[in-house]
């Protein structure tokens, strides 16, 4: 053998491919070692065996066509991917180039073959297939419409979903651009919109798309910029319509602001409306009156007629009553057959007498309902604004509220009128305000704890600290006859931290005895507008370390959260932070709660009782309930229902998917000594036990 020879016989011997001669019928002719080393088989036993012999039969006859080809010289060589059987009967897959030697006569002689080991390669891709598998599969199933969409926002991908909603086929929404669907023109949105896309590589926001049959659909819209492997970048667009959402955001709203069974205004918006007339009175220099209408008489009707009949009276009272009113006054119905007024620009006492006389009169008209004329009168209170003190909304109507009852007492069907000055004198203000203060250096203000339960799971998830004022002389007095005193004062922050510090200790103390029960804790409108609200609270935690995250808990009623929500929303994500979560107490007694709420971080949202203690007797006040229920598990808030007085009040709640409960009948405020023994009762009690198996019928 010559050098040249030897050089090809090394070449081919020694290549890092696999080689091979064949016969024209298949047998392996020649191979080399490579060969050998992908196949499994050493040389002899390959050149015993055919090409045929160790193909996948999967394989097979797509290379025998192909072979075909070239022998009848309809190519020159080709080449083709498929899988070997290798002598441990393991699959290998290879790529292979093949190409017929022909003789001097141009009659095919044999084929030569070059193999390539691309098991890896394959592997890979099979792994990739199937991972783009299940991501299509996933992109399929998702609820979320999803548009994928480049870099010049034209639509490239979308999945069945976001046909559905946009009602486009396939094929049109392809020629889409995002522009054509969305219908917004708002470019200082949309440049904002941009700037956050390049800038952290996602955005969601509120958008309206327009539909295939020209519908607009309200959108919460989340956009994510994907950079694929092969460096395109593309946008990942998923869309939800929200219209339903938003539309019974707007129910609720509406139902939350008015009385169902009159069409009046309600506490909450009567709440808004008198604040507003204040602060009009203010401005223009009006005098301003407040009227709290009682009627006379009316429970002995509903006693008599039933409640039926009681209600057709009252919704023709407010008709009635709503007749006399001027533009821009206010009548509300608090409830029962308790009525507010509010009169602007009232002109001198005796226009405001007119105006009280002629309440009376209607409220004194007989109604017929059906056959039967009914009859009952009113008492009034009235109270005037401004004040030679500063007053707010609350007061004002507290004031119209006592001015009543003593109509009441003075023999009914008749006004009064609530006397500022007097009242001013009586209380002595600054004496009271000294004495709480004394009451605080003298340690006579104690904390009471009301139980929360879990009725379905029975679990106390936690208590509520409520103050109390041991008063030496007038025994235990409830915080409604002391707060309101220091409300607007510096004091209620030293009060309202002796709460906290105090509840802490007794967590601490908890701690040691090994009980885990949570504190809420009420802040006051003044603690929380403190600027220094955070740290002070931080410094009170750093007195006891140790104490597990989650077991402090605050509650703020939304109208002090309201005054700065901004800086409210800082100290909620800060007290999160810290392990304390917040809840919105006496949720629905506030104007815009829902509204509010959205941009309130606040982990829970308390019922307020009014709603619970009417739920039984009004079904309007179940469905605004059920409602609230419904949009607070949307907005994923836990919500705990207040003043549940009975277990038909429990079952009720639990029928509406409302399982946090708090009130008389799980258990009364009480000294923390009494807890223990309170515990035991609840444990054993076998009608909330039955509470618990109430299967829920609505969710
Ligand atoms: P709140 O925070 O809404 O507390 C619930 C009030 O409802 C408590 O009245 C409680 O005794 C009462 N309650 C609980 N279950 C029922 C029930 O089934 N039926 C009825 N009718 N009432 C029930 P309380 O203790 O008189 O407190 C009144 C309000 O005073 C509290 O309302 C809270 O706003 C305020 N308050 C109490 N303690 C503190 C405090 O330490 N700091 C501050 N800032 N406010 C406090
Ligand atoms: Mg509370
Ligand atoms: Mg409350």
């Amino acid at each position: 053998m010559s050098a040249n020879d030897l050089i090809f016989e090394h070449s081919f011997e020694y290549a890092a491919v696999g080689m091979a001669h064949l016969s024209l019928q298949g047998a392996w002719l020649r191979v080399n070692r490579k060969l050998c080393e992908i196949t499994g088989y050493s040389a002899q036993e390959l050149i015993a065996l055919t090409f045929q012999g160790i193909t996948h039969p999967d394989d097979l006859a797509r290379d025998l066509v192909q072979l075909e080809q070239l022998m009848s010289r309809k190519i020159n060589s080709y080449e083709t991917e498929k899988r070997y059987l290798r002598k441990d009967g393991s699959v290998i897959w290879v790529a292979l180039q093949v190409s017929i030697v022909f003789d001097a006569d141009g009659k095919p002689a044999y084929g030569i073959s070059v193999i390539q080991d691309i098991s890896v390669r394959k592997q890979a891709e099979l792994e990739t297939a199937v991972s783009h598998q299940r991501y299509m599969a996933l992109f399929e199933q998702m609820p979320e419409g999803v548009l994928l969409v480049d870099s010049e926002l034209r639509v490239i991908g979308h999945n069945q979903e976001a046909e559905r909603q946009l009602n486009y086929s396939g094929e049109k929404l392809r020629t889409l651009y995002i522009f054509d669907i969305e219908a917004l023109d708002d470019l200082e949105a949309i440049e904002a919109r941009r700037l956050r896309l390049a800038t952290i590589g996602r955005d969601d926001f509120e958008s309206i798309y327009r539909t295939g049959d020209g519908k607009l659909l309200q959108v919460d819209v989340s956009v994510k910029l994907v950079n694929l492997l092969d460096g395109q970048l593309i946008y990942q667009v998923l869309f939800h319509d929200i219209s339903e959402r938003k539309q019974a955001a707007q129910l609720i709203e509406r139902m939350a602001y008015s009385d169902q069974l009159t069409g009046l205004a309600n506490r909450a918006l009567l709440a808004d409306r008198l604040q507003q007339a204040m602060m009009a009175a203010n401005r223009r220099g009006q005098l301003l009156a407040v009227v709290f209408l009682d009627l006379d008489g009316f429970k002995a009707i509903n006693d008599q007629y039933g409640h039926q009949t009681g209600d057709l009276l009252l919704r023709a009272l407010a008709v009635r009553m709503k007749e006399g009113l001027r533009e821009g006054d206010t009548l509300a119905r608090l409830g029962g057959d308790e009525f507010v007024a509010v009169f602007l620009d009232v002109t001198g006492t005796s226009a405001a007498v007119q105006m009280l006389e002629r309440l009376l009169d209607v409220c004194a008209q007989p109604v017929h309902v059906g056959t039967q004329p009914l009859k009952v009168s009113a008492s009034l209170g009235v109270t005037f604004y401004p004040q030679t003190d500063d007053v707010d909304a609350d007061q004002l109507l507290r004031q119209a509220d006592q001015a009543m009852y003593q109509a009441k007492l003075s023999g009914k069907n008749r006004y009064h009128v609530f006397d500022a000055e007097k009242d001013r004198t009586a209380r002595g203000h600054h004496a009271s305000l000294e004495r709480v203060r004394m009451a605080l250096q003298n340690r006579e203000f104690v904390l009471h704890y009301q139980p929360k339960v879990n009725m379905k799971t029975r679990a106390v998830v936690g208590v509520e600290a409520l103050i109390r004022w041991q008063h030496p002389v007038e025994g235990l007095l409830a915080p409604g006859l002391f707060l309101p005193l220091i409300e607007n004062h510096r004091l209620s922050v030293d009060v309202g931290e002796w709460v906290i510090q105090q509840a802490l200790q007794q967590l601490a103390e908890w701690q040691v005895q090994g009980v885990q029960i949570p504190i809420s804790v009420n802040i006051s409108a003044m603690q929380i507008q403190q600027y220094d609200f955070f740290t002070r609270l931080q410094t009170c935690m750093l007195e006891f370390p140790g104490l597990p995250p989650n077991c402090l808990q605050l509650e703020i009623l939304e109208t002090s959260a309201l005054e700065d929500m901004e800086q409210v929303a800082k100290f909620v994500l800060q007290c999160k932070a810290l392990g304390v979560d917040f809840a919105l107490d006496d949720f629905g007694t506030g104007y815009s709660s829902l509204t509010y709420l959205k941009r309130l971080p606040v982990a829970i949202v308390k019922i307020d009782q009014s709603f619970v203690r009417e739920m039984l007797l009004d079904p309007d006040n179940m469905s605004i309930l059920d409602g609230i229920l419904w949009i607070m598990r949307r907005l994923k808030r836990s919500v705990i229902a207040e003043g549940v007085e009975t277990q038909a009040h429990g079952r009720a709640l639990m029928d509406l998917g409302c399982e946090l409960a708090q009130g008389y009948g799980i258990g009364r405020p009480m000294p923390v000594a009494d807890l223990p023994g309170w515990m035991e009762r609840w444990e054993k009690d076998l009608v909330w036990k039955e509470v618990a198996l109430v299967p829920r019928t609505a969710i």
